[in-house]
């Protein structure tokens, strides 16, 4: 029985439930914590809050999900108990999130310089406020009926070597575990190796040492129990994150995003111990913040 889902997206980002459609949702699969985690934004935390007070059973960790590019890939640092009154971290999530709304006003440009007819007015207003993702795009390349799936606009046109494509502003790893420890949230590395669904996305290269290096930095954990990952992947994570004794999380990345075979919340996530051992680590931490 999935009790726990850890990674999960709203239409803060580039989900396509509200806060209140997912954490209904996410209770109705028997779910007992949960972490909202959208990209670059906390901002559907409230109204997850709000819609959580329905569900007794049900506690919601505040998290963000931030991305960062190395050489030829990205990492995606995931954050949990993010502090959200953190006003200058909040200014950097709003820096992000403008970032994120250039890049894809050139994406949607590259596209029409490729023939394909879709508008940036469209894409905003798919995106609804939100911050704003290759998937809004994604969405509106179906909509007009170049592809069936927003899927295949990644495989297609907007995955890292697409000819769509466009990079974001650079943030590197140890910049995104910086300012997750500044903020006093914990950070945890998302979906380390290859996934089926997001198929632009390799594993990490040299996972270990890479791992070692954000340890350093403040790193508690990666995902081991994640979205599409076969048992042999779920092992392969596991005893590395035995080997450098870090926290092993996970969840479905749910965006309910219309690609077939989705992960559904409920069906992927790591055991109540995980969240356990978040606590205890925050814990710990927070007593050496009062100490120093
Ligand atoms: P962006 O934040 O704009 O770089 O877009 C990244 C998001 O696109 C990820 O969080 C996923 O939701 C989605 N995504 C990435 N790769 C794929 C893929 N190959 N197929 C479908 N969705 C993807
Ligand atoms: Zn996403
Ligand atoms: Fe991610
Ligand atoms: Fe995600």
């Amino acid at each position: 029985m999935i009790e726990v889902d850890l990674h999960l997206h709203t239409t803060f980002s580039d989900g396509t439930l509200t806060p209140t459609e997912l954490v209904n949702l996410c209770a109705s699969k028997g779910l007992k914590v949960i972490a909202i985690s959208d990209h670059d934004s906390t901002e559907g935390l409230p109204e997850a809050m709000a819609a959580a007070e329905a569900h007794p059973g049900l506690t919601i960790i505040p998290a963000i999900e931030l991305s960062t590019d190395v050489p030829g890939s990205e990492i995606h640092m995931l954050g949990y108990f993010v502090d959200t009154a953190d006003q200058g971290f909040q200014n950097t999530l709003e820096e992000f999130r403008k970032g994120r709304h250039n890049r894809g006003e050139l994406m949607v440009e590259k596209l029409n310089n490729l023939g394909l007819n879709i508008s940036w007015e469209r894409v905003q207003e798919i995106s609804d406020g939100g911050a704003i993702g290759r998937p809004h795009i994604a969405q509106a390349l179906v909509e007009a009926g170049y592809i069936e799936f927003p899927k295949q606009a990644f495989d297609q046109y907007i995955g890292r070597n697409g000819p769509a494509y466009v990079e974001r502003p650079k943030l590197t790893p140890q910049d995104a575990v910086g300012l997750l420890v500044k903020n006093g949230a914990l950070p945890v590395m998302a979906h380390p190796t290859y996934s089926q669904a997001k198929s632009d996305r390799d594993g990490v290269a040299g996972l270990l040492e890479t791992l070692q290096n954000l340890r350093d930095y403040g790193l508690v954990g990666m995902e081991v129990f994640y979205g599409d990952y076969t048992s042999d992947q779920v092992d392969y994570l596991k005893e590395i994150a035995d080997e450098l004794d870090i926290v092993p999380c996970g969840g479905s990345d749910y965006h309910a995003s219309g690609n077939p075979g989705e992960p559904q919340p409920g069906t992927v996530g790591p055991p109540m111990w995980t969240v356990e051992r978040l606590r205890t680590v925050r814990s710990e931490i927070s007593v050496g913040r009062s100490l120093s």
